[in-house]
Parts: structure tokens; C-alpha cells; sequence
């Protein structure tokens, strides 16, 4: 097949704060040095350099998802004035935050913020607009945006990378082409910088052949829920954040929520799940709206209506899983590379900052000619160096803490907080190990029943019509992104074992057991035009039999304001 082949210098991958800031640190850099040649400076211009940076969504921002309170730090660095180019994207500063502890009817604000997690004065953000806003700095510098386009392949010369192929477009389901098949393009980059976000397709890829996860522990995540509720007006309260912590999570499932103001009379409220939590049956979407129907949430939200929803994995491993950082021709920024503060469960910043790092390191790989181990190394050597260390070190053990139920964890971070981190980093298991059987958590077969909600279309939604609310389209005549391996093991092994829990952990009802007439037995349907890309499934599954593929480039949510 004849594949149409684009040579880059750098190419990004990922429309994300992490690429994003790294295309135009790049940027700013060649753009300096060039200007100091001309000056009569030593040294070589780098002569119309192709930047190029692709994502798979239709729009740079259509799959972005975050909180978002954003520690701006990385963005004086990048861009030092600008509060003063029309930030379209901060929705309010924060002026008031409380913490609060949920019981199941109770809540008990707490006299201050826990350490580390005081935000006043920061941007509350809409993440989609904030990508949008830097994709537009980014292209004014000259950077290539290359949307709807999904990296499915790293493309090697020996053990080398050397830039990645895109998904072929056209595909039927029974993966024969179409007649609007377009094969996918091969972008051929002297240096490829990896910022997919959590649970990278190509990251993985290169982390499997290379092992560079060997010395560092397992990625691990929370699932993110979200939603945007429209509210009467003049009932949001400016510049507010709440954080909460229990109710509707137990005591062995770790995770909490946030409940942001928004411009134009708009909260966001999620919840963020451990995908390690033991239960089967979690499922964060009907936890979202158990916490909406507690009487504290109900009287502050409750006379608003769900617009927008939508969910993601969130990397909290952190200093503790950050891989090595580089291989030939590569680097992974972002939380592809977990550079996310589980401790704040920030990573907006540290993922810029990571990424503006390997860009410093993909400008002194092209004035050197070269992009060996030996000078994307510097890489790692800067993340060292910098802020990001001094941040993201003392809470190494953070999540090992917490890998011993809520409580442990909570004295462990107690005991950090008074006697430091320690020295070494405690090992932990990646998360697809903690789930239990249905036996063990429940004491029998299946799981118990739900009502405890009331559905009421508006403020308390079922799945599906948030799934409606994410804008979530796929072309139906394509094959699933989503392969399970074996679905034998779903009909007999997972149903008695687990209850099959993808029918709970994914956020998008996507995975269906349907009574089979001719069988007579529950047998898996996927329904995978509902994905929302959260990547939850090929994390959480017990048996690891399910992969999360990228479909084809320019599917998938439609976020725009999350
Ligand atoms: C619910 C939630 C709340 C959060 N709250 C906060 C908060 O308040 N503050 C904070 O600082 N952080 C928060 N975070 C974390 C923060 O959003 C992330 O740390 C940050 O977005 C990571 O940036 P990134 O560029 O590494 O990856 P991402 O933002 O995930 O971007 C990756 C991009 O790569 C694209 N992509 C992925 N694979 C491919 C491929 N193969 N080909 C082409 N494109 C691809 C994706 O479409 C995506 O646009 C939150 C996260 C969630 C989910
Ligand atoms: S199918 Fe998997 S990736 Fe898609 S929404 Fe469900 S859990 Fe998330």
C-alpha cells in the first residue's frame, strides 16, 4: 500500500497543555537562536524548521477534560504576560475554598485547607479553551496543528524511533477498505516527543519494547467524572472551590470530589476514583450521582440542570512512576509520563513544564544534528534539576499510602508531613491487582442492588444521557477500538468471578452483557460509539484482556468548554 510520507523536525504528539507548551518553548527557542545569528552571533541558523504537533480529536480541546484549578507556574515561565493577552480560557480566580468532609447525610467543613491544597488567586480554567488558546500561540510561531489524526504506530529504523504513523481512515468493520479508505500518513520526525496524555497508545508501546518502566513502579490511575451544570442566575458564588472527602466513597476506596464556579452561571462537579478500588461493581458515574443527591450538594446544586459531562483517567502514580523519560529519536512528556501531583492532583503545570524541558532538549538534539539516547538524555537530566523534582518528590509515597485503604494513607501522609517522605519509595501494584471477587466483597454471586437514586433527567442523569451530554460520535461502520481478546472469559470466568465489572467501570455504558437465545447464556456487546476515550477499561479490567486502540482520527467526545 502507498503511504504518503511527511519528514518533520520535531513532531508532537498530543494537543494537550503538555505538547502544546513544548511546540512553543521550541518555538520561541530556534526563533532566538536565529535572531542571534543574524545579529552577527556564532553558530548555524536552523533554517525552516518543521514543528508539527497532531491530535486525535476533530479540534485541539475536543477530547480535553481537567478540573480544572490551574497552578500557573509554568505558564509565567512560557508566557510571562499573559494575564495580559485576553485569557479566554480562566473562567474565575479563586476567592473562596472550603474542604469538607461527607458522611452519608452529614457535612463538616474544615477550618482550612489541608497543606499543599490552598489555591487563592489561581485560574480556575476550562481545559479545552486553554489548548485552544495555546494551539493558536503555537500556530501564530509556525507550528503545523494536525487534527483528527491518531498516532497508532511509532515507525522504527532498528531500534531507533523515527516518527509515527497515523490510522488509516475508510476501514469497514470487517476491515476491509472502504470506498473513502485513506491509508494513514507516516509523519517521519527526526525527534518524536510523546505527550498522549494517561495510558499513551504509542507511549506503550515504546515503554514495552524499551522497558522503560522497568526501574519505576506501575502506571497507575483514577477515573474522572465530570459534569457542567447551568445554574439560576446569580446563584453561583464567585470564585468558589469545594473539596470533599467520604461520602459516596467508602472507606476502602480512595478518591474525592471538587465542585468549581464557572463563568455564566455554571459549577463543574467531579469525582475522581481510584481504578484500583477492590469492589467490582464501582462505578464512578452513579457514584457522581449519589454525591449529588446528599443534601449538602442538593442545596447548593440541586436547582441546576447537567449540560456537559464527560470522563478520563488521571495518572497518580507520580514521582514514584515516572519511567525513564527517553529512548532513541523519543521522549514521553505529560501524564503519559505520570507528571501529575497526586497530592493536589495537579498536573497541568508539570506537564507543561516537562514538556517546555524536552523541547529545550529536542532544540539542542537539531543544532547537534543528533537525537541518540546519549543527548535526549538531557531530558531527564533537566526534569532533575528543576522545580518539578522539588515539587514532585516529597509525595513519592504518596500513593503507596494510600494503596493501604483511606485510613492508612491518611496517617502516612500525616507522618511524611512531620517526619519527610524518607528515603526510598515504597513499591506499589498496578491496579487491575486490588479488584476483588464478588464473593469476597459481597458474600455472593453478582451484585447487590442500586436504589438509592432517583433519576430525574435533569440534575440527576443516568448514563446514557450523559453520554449525550459528552458529544461522543464515532463512525459506526468501522471496527471496534476497543479489542477483547477472548470474549469466552467474559461469558463464563469474569461473569462468576467479577459479575463483569466493564458492565459498571466504564463511564459510558459501552460494555453490555445481552442474553444470547441460541447460547442461553449473558454474552458481551459493545456499543463503541459511546467511548469517551477514558482509557478506564484497558486499566481496570482484571484479566487484561481488553485494548484500548485509537479509532479512527477525529472521533470520539466533543468537550469543547470541559
Ligand atoms: C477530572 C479531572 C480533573 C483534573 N483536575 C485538575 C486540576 O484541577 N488541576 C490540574 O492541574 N490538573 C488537573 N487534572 C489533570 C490534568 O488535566 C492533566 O495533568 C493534564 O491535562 C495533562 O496534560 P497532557 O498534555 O499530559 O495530557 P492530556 O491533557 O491528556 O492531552 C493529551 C492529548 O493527546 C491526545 N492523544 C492521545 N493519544 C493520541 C494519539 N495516539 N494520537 C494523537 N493524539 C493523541 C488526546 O486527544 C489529548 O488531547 C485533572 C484531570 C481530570 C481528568
Ligand atoms: S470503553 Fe473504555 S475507554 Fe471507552 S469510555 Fe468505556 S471505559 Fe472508557
Amino acid at each position: 500500500m502507498q503511504r504518503e510520507a511527511m519528514p518533520v523536525d520535531v513532531l508532537f504528539v498530543g494537543g494537550g497543555p503538555a505538547c502544546l507548551a513544548g511546540a512553543i518553548r521550541l518555538m520561541d527557542l530556534i526563533q532566538s537562536h536565529n535572531a542571534a545569528i543574524d545579529a552577527g552571533g556564532a553558530g548555524e541558523r536552523i533554517a525552516e524548521p518543521t514543528i508539527a504537533l497532531m491530535d486525535k480529536g476533530s479540534e485541539i480541546g475536543s477530547h480535553a477534560i481537567s478540573g480544572a484549578v490551574m497552578d500557573p507556574r509554568a505558564l509565567d515561565e512560557l508566557i510571562p504576560d499573559w494575564k495580559q493577552q485576553d485569557p479566554t480560557f480562566v473562567e474565575r480566580y479563586v476567592e473562596e475554598e472550603t474542604f469538607v468532609v461527607l458522611t452519608k447525610t452529614m457535612a463538616f467543613p474544615a477550618p482550612m485547607m489541608p497543606p499543599g491544597m490552598e489555591d487563592h488567586g489561581n485560574p480556575i480554567i476550562s481545559i479545552a479553551r486553554f489548548q485552544k488558546w495555546l494551539a493558536a500561540k503555537a500556530e501564530e510561531k509556525g507550528v503545523m496543528l494536525f487534527t483528527g489524526f491518531a498516532g497508532t504506530q511509532l515507525l522504527w529504523e532498528d531500534d531507533k524511533v523515527v516518527g509515527v504513523r497515523t490510522g488509516d481512515k475508510g476501514i469497514g468493520p470487517d476491515g476491509q477498505p472502504k470506498s473513502n479508505f485513506e491509508p494513514g500518513i507516516d509523519i517521519q520526525a527526526k525527534v518524536t516527543i510523546l505527550g498522549e496524555g494517561p495510558r499513551g497508545t504509542l507511549t506503550r508501546q515504546l515503554m514495552n519494547r524499551k522497558g522503560l518502566d522497568k526501574d519505576s513502579q506501575p502506571m497507575v490511575y483514577e477515573i474522572g467524572v465530570k459534569e457542567v451544570l447551568e445554574m439560576p442566575p446569580g446563584t453561583v458564588k464567585k470564585g468558589e472551590v469545594i473539596l470533599t472527602l467520604g461520602y459516596p466513597l467508602d472507606l476502602n476506596t480512595f478518591g474525592g470530589a471538587f465542585i468549581y464556579a464557572l463563568a455564566d452561571d455554571k459549577y463543574a462537579i467531579g469525582l475522581l476514583v481510584e481504578l484500583g478500588a477492590k469492589d467490582p461493581a464501582m462505578d464512578a458515574h452513579y457514584l457522581l450521582q449519589k454525591l449529588k443527591a446528599h443534601p449538602y450538594m442538593r442545596k447548593k446544586l440541586g436547582a441546576g440542570k447537567v449540560v456537559k459531562y464527560g470522563a478520563k483517567a488521571v495518572t497518580v502514580g507520580g514521582w514514584a512512576s515516572i519511567p525513564k523519560l527517553y529512548a532513541d529519536g523519543a521522549m514521553i512528556v505529560g501524564d503519559s509520563a505520570s507528571f501529575l501531583n497526586p497530592a493536589r492532583i495537579k498536573g497541568i503545570h508539570l506537564s507543561m513544564k516537562a514538556g517546555m524541558l524536552a523541547a529545550e532538549t529536542a532544540f539542542e538534539s537539531l543544532k547537534r544534528g543528533e537525537a541518540t539516547e546519549s543527548v535526549l538524555k538531557a531530558y531527564a537530566d533537566r526534569v532533575n534539576g528543576s522545580w518539578i523534582r522539588e515539587e514532585m518528590e516529597p509525595s513519592k509515597n504518596f500513593h503507596a499510602g494510600f494503596d493501604k485503604g483511606v485510613l492508612g494513607g491518611m496517617a502516612s501522609v500525616g507522618m511524611s508531613l512531620v517526619f519527610g517522605p524518607g528515603k526510598d519509595i515504597k513499591p506499589f501494584d498496578a491496579d487491575y491487582h486490588h479488584m476483588r471477587k464478588t464473593a469476597h466483597v459481597h458474600g455472593h454471586k453478582g451484585y447487590p442492588e442500586r436504589d438509592e437514586v432517583e433519576f430525574d433527567g435533569t440534575y440527576i442523569v443516568d448514563k446514557l444521557t450523559d453520554v449525550y451530554h459528552s458529544g461522543t460520535k464515532h463512525e459506526e461502520k468501522q471496527p471496534s477500538h476497543l479489542k477483547v481478546v477472548d470474549r469466552e472469559v467474559c461469558a463464563t470466568q469474569c461473569a462468576e468471578e467479577y459479575g463483569n465489572p466493564c458492565t459498571r467501570f466504564c463511564p459510558a455504558q459501552v460494555y453490555n452483557m445481552h442474553f444470547n437465545e441460541a447460547t442461553k447464556r449473558n454474552e458481551l456487546h459493545i456499543d463503541f460509539s459511546n467511548c469517551v476515550h477514558c482509557k478506564t477499561c484497558d486499566i481496570r479490567d482484571p484479566y487484561q484482556i481488553i485494548s484500548w486502540v485509537p479509532p479512527e482520527g477525529g472521533n470520539g467526545p466533543e468537550y469543547g468548554v470541559m
